[in-house]
């Protein structure tokens, strides 16, 4: 089976872990320091708090910004489900803004239509590797005193403009999960310039405990920490990223110029002045195609490829995202691209005899 991702991990990875096993230091310690330092170096940003997870990032970056309940926050419905359960474990409300067909992020063109006196944030997704357009979203959100919020779960690496992932709004959320492009298992980054949204970030990693004042406690918080084990991983990780982002782009270079002659195929569009990380190559097959999206799937899984729909149901139509939302929406755009993509398989561990294989099984249809 041709697997549709894969982690790298090499001798540096294995053995860093050992190190800090053996060292009998294993919680939030020296390596967690120095994975947030290797990320602010990376993102240009001031401030990196390491957290375990990218859905706990999400929950921290928009406590630290203020979000309470009954706040609005303007998002897109074509994402993980971490993105919006993140505002809901603040008791806020999405607000779902269709997305732009071309690239799967939000339209920026559709945002202030749906701005309320409620409406506290903006919370963009970098989905499949390439970042939003933070040009139209910072804009629109400073007209209307809003926060931006960057969810770079899948974009590490990725460029928009002069900008980088992770220093595109006023803070930034990246996930090491096993599947994500640098990972150690499970584990999440903020990233910001604001000092303030930075404090009571690192308060909430750690029951909301002032970090130069044991037991003294700012509100309550969560247990996000980090552990060094997963750190020193995740470290090894981030020193190949040029290598391994650009083993990606290759292959989805490769895919692209073949499949896109394809009739009723739709292969991903890189904007102008992005730098795409493929965390994953979505297609679109569309009604001019001779098998569904689902019939595909199945064939490819005959012939031993691994394929993912992301998403199968736009989170403006899952029962408990429902229940939160103040209205019903209609997102003919999200509720196409939900029925109409598939991902196919992109690691750096890919050969090219297997990229050929993958775009000569999909050609033969
Ligand atoms: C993976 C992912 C998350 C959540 O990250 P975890 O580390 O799995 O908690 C959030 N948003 C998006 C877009 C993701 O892809």
């Amino acid at each position: 089976m041709i697997s549709l991702s894969k982690p790298v991990i090499g001798k540096k990875e294995l053995r860093s872990a050992i190190e800090v096993m053996k060292s009998g230091f294993l919680t939030q310690g020296s390596k967690v320091r120095e994975l947030e330092e290797k990320m602010a170096e990376l993102t240009g940003a001031k401030y990196a708090i390491a957290v375990n997870s990218g859905t706990a990032a999400l929950h921290t970056a928009l406590y630290s910004i203020g979000i309470k309940r009954g706040d609005e926050i303007i998002t897109t419905p074509f994402t993980f489900i971490a993105s919006v359960n993140s505002i809901l474990m603040l008791g806020a409300t999405p607000v779902f803004v269709d997305i732009d067909p071309a690239t799967y992020n939000i339209n920026p063109l559709k945002i202030e239509a749906v701005i309320s006196r409620k409406t506290k944030a903006i919370l963009a997704v970098n989905l499949f590797g390439q970042t939003a357009d933070f040009g139209k979203i910072n804009k629109v959100a400073k007209a209307h005193h809003l926060a931006v919020v960057e969810d770079a779960a899948q974009s590490i690496g990725a460029k928009y403009q002069k900008g980088v992932s992770g220093n595109l709004a006023d803070i930034s959320c990246f996930s090491f999960y096993a599947t994500k492009n640098i990972m150690c298992a499970e584990g999440g980054m903020i990233t910001t310039n604001n000092y303030d949204y930075y404090r009571r970030g690192v308060c909430f990693r750690n029951h909301g405990q002032e970090p130069d004042r044991k037991y003294e406690y700012s509100d309550i918080g969560y247990n996000y920490r980090m552990t060094d084990i997963l750190a020193s991983i995740a470290l090894a990780q981030l020193e190949k990223i040029g290598h391994t982002t650009e083993k990606r782009r290759e292959i989805a270079r490769k895919y692209t110029q073949k499949l896109t002659q394809l009739e009723g195929l739709i292969t991903p569009y890189e904007s102008h002045g992005n730098y795409h990380t493929y965390h994953q190559y979505t297609i679109r097959v569309t009604n001019d195609c001779k098998r569904s999206r689902d019939k595909l799937k199945d064939y490819l899984f005959q012939k031993g490829i691994q394929t993912g729909i992301y998403y199968p149901k736009p989170l403006h139509l899952i029962p408990h995202v429902r229940k939160a939302m103040k209205r019903n929406y209609f997102l003919p755009v999200s509720e196409m691209a939900s029925r109409h993509v598939i991902s196919i398989p992109i690691h750096p561990g890919l050969t090219m005899k297997e990229t050929d294989y993958v775009i000569n099984s999909i050609t033969n249809i």
